[in-house]
């Protein structure tokens, strides 16, 4: 069948910039079982050819192979992903079944992409190939090691009990995530009298009432439904009802009995993940050792920056070394604010009141109301600081170009960006705006289009998606921004920065592609720094009706606000870190220790105070048994190491000097934003910066202070 001749829908042009708002539900379902053929058909032929070509001894070469699997990967990606970006944007029922009754069958093509025996043979002959350029090899050998990972290199029944065991993986990491599903679903609390809800703000108060109403709980004093004011509340387990009762709450008992629930989810009876977490880290490594591998750890890191685990254990030990004594002070100034308020019970701090404590102290200390200074951060002026910005560090200009693509709801804008010259090289999307109704949460930066050329030579431009959810406008104000919204924009701009600023030649090591993922946030959390800059920060920061800049007195407030607590918040970071790695390398069965033992010897030097009896933790330990962290969750730390080492070197030099801090943005996006994946993360920094990177940076940022120092 010749599926070309058929009329093409705006789902399947493959090229340019998607024509969001005619692709329907409909589309969806009729066009893509047909497409999937036809990129099956075309990817089987792709495969004789290598196969014939192997077997004729004739040599394999680049455009031969990897120019039409690109090729094939890229309509896929274009297609799926216009359907993937209209999922999470523009959701309604209709979408999202369209998309879920699809996805089965892409994740099944790109299995037999990811395991074909033919095209792995033929990437093997043509890694023997002594022609390659370094990109290519790069490049070559990431897609080996995925398909390896995958299990493509075994044979006969190693193979099928590979196969079966990553199924028996699949389905344990879902009951797992199950698990702590249901158990925070099955514990709940009414609370029905003032003492209980004691300091709870009234949005959470709402929040309260509103589960007392779905929960069907009766209201009080005459009134058949709760009311915020009058109650009842019912506290639950989830984030939005757990966090606020914990920083808030005024009832240490309560605050002890949410917290003892919280800490031991999904850790017993129908709900017990205990056994799942020993099961899944038996089976990983016994997974890793098929491959090749001495243990899943080994197996993770292959594809990551760090080199090996020793690396990483000392980055971390490093910064274990310096957030402890800053650590130990902060839980001190916990202990006196507690008892200036008139705790006297020892311990004055239990794990249950750290939030508490903390927001009280933070309150002392900095006096800072977030939401009071969203008037100085009109979402306009953030985004002309922001491009300012990008002009003085990386010579590119940004300007408004709404109308010359199609967007996928009003308030979505399109930009363009400008070399030095005048020469566009690429554009952006920027949905800012929350729509609980129908957009996912969260932020994230997407590619809409990589930078390359089409089959006939034509130029492709980067083009991004940057997607956050942050306060919308209304009828009389422009969208206000908090300062973590004022990040977040920053955050996913840097992300967009390093896919737009491209100059790799490759797709498939362009942009964000085939870079290491414990160094992809190293451009994205750079960004960041520069919300705390002066001088960037006070050209945004002026208050939208009067004009006025924001007074210094909260610029310092700010400032300093970064700090606090840092050190706690390090050592727990680095005991998931340490936790997460050392099951993954170390733990066995025979060792007569379970993974919670483990972990409370880890505890013993990356905690204050211990873990209690109840702290079940692990078993809620979604990143590492649910998610794609396991032993990489070490690359929160890691990447903060890039990011902040990066940005200390425009603090080395005169910030007044525009000749240097020129510089120093040439070289920065000559290298991390222009290179992506088409070199080490290693070589890339040591370009940039003339050596490897430190912790120095990230321990002076957090407000460490060192000895050396
Ligand atoms: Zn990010």
């Amino acid at each position: 069948m010749n599926y070309s001749n058929k009329r093409k829908s705006s789902l399947l042009i493959g090229k340019g910039i998607p024509d969001f708002q005619k692709i329907t539900p409909k589309d969806i379902n009729n066009d893509l079982p047909d497409f999937l053929k036809e990129l099956e058909e075309e990817f089987s032929e792709l495969e004789n050819k290598v196969d014939k070509s192997l077997k004729a001894n004739q040599t394999i070469t680049w455009s031969g192979l990897m120019n039409p699997l690109h090729q094939i990967n890229e309509r896929l990606r274009w297609t799926w992903g216009v359907v993937c970006h209209l999922n999470a944007v523009c959701n309604t029922p209709e979408i999202r079944e369209a998309h879920s009754l699809q996805q089965p069958e892409i994740v099944r093509f790109n299995n037999r992409i990811g395991q074909s025996k033919h095209i792995h043979s033929a990437l093997c002959a043509l890694n023997r190939q002594k022609k390659l350029d370094e990109t290519q090899k790069r490049i070559i050998e990431a897609e080996l090691r995925s398909m390896n990972h995958r299990g493509v290199a075994l044979n006969g029944s190693v193979q099928q009990v590979f196969n079966s065991e990553s199924e028996r993986l699949a389905e344990l990491s879902t009951s797992f995530s199950n698990n702590i599903l249901d158990a925070t679903k099955d514990w709940s609390l009414l609370l029905t009298k003032k003492s209980q809800i004691n300091g709870l703000p009234t949005r959470a108060l709402q929040i309260l009432a509103e589960s007392a109403k779905e929960y069907g709980d009766l209201g009080q004093e005459g009134s058949d439904i709760p009311t915020t004011e009058k109650g009842p509340w019912r506290l639950g387990l989830d984030m939005p009802r757990y966090i606020p009762f914990m920083t808030h709450g005024k009832n240490r008992d309560l605050r002890e009995l949410l917290y003892k629930a919280h800490i031991s989810r999904a850790s017993s009876g129908k709900q017990d993940n205990k056994q799942l977490i020993e099961e899944i880290l038996h089976l990983r490594t016994k997974q890793a050792k098929r491959l090749g591998y001495k243990n899943w750890a080994e197996l993770s890191i292959s594809n990551k920056m760090a080199n090996d685990i020793n690396e990483i254990e000392e980055l971390l030990e490093e910064l274990r070394l310096a957030a402890m004594p800053a650590a130990k002070k902060e839980l001190e100034k916990l202990q006196s604010c507690a008892r200036e308020n008139g705790v006297t019970e020892e311990p004055v701090i239990e794990p249950w009141d750290i939030n508490f404590w903390s927001e009280k102290l933070r309150k002392e200390q900095f006096n800072l109301d977030q939401e009071s200074l969203r008037p100085w951060f009109p979402l306009p002026q953030v985004l002309q600081g922001l491009f300012k910005l990008s002009e003085k560090l990386f010579n590119i200009t940004i300007e408004n170009a709404d109308g010359e693509a199609p967007i996928w709801h009003k308030d979505v804008q399109f930009f363009k960006v400008r070399d030095v010259d005048g020469t566009t090289i690429a554009y952006f999307f920027l949905d800012a705006f929350c729509r609980p109704a129908n957009k996912r949460g969260g932020a994230w930066m997407d590619e809409c289009l990589g930078r390359g050329k089409t089959k006939d030579d034509e130029i492709v431009l980067p083009v991004a998606y940057l997607i956050c959810n942050q306060t919308p406008p209304t009828k009389d104000k422009p969208s206000l921004m908090s300062f973590d919204e004022v990040e977040t924009l920053f955050h996913e701009f840097g992300h967009g920065l390093q896919h737009m600023l491209t100059r790799v030649d490759y797709p498939q090591a362009a942009g964000i592609n085939n870079v290491e993922w414990d160094a992809v946030e190293l451009p994205s959390q750079f960004m960041e720094n520069w919300c705390l800059d002066h001088e960037t920060l006070i050209g945004i920061a002026k208050h939208w009706k009067t004009g006025e800049s924001l007074p210094e007195k909260e610029f310092q407030k700010l400032k300093s606000s970064r700090t606090f607590n840092a050190g706690l918040a390090t050592l727990r970071q680095i005991h998931f870190a340490l936790t997460d790695l050392r099951l993954h390398s170390e733990w066995n069965a025979q060792l007569g220790l379970t993974p919670d033992e483990m972990r409370r010897q880890i505890a013993e030097s990356t905690t204050l105070i211990p873990p209690i009896e109840e702290d079940h933790f692990l078993c809620a330990f979604s990143h590492i048994f649910a998610g794609g962290y396991a032993a990489g969750y070490y690359s929160y730390k890691w990447a903060e190491v890039l990011s902040s080492d990066a940005y200390a070197a425009f603090e080395e030099i005169r910030s007044s000097n525009i000749t240097e801090v020129q510089c120093i943005g040439k070289r920065f996006r000559d290298t991390i934003l222009s290179l992506g994946g088409s070199k080490s993360p290693q070589e890339i920094f040591k370009e940039f910066r003339g050596r490897a990177a430190t912790t120095n940076a990230l321990i002076r940022h957090s407000g460490f202070t060192t000895n050396s120092e």
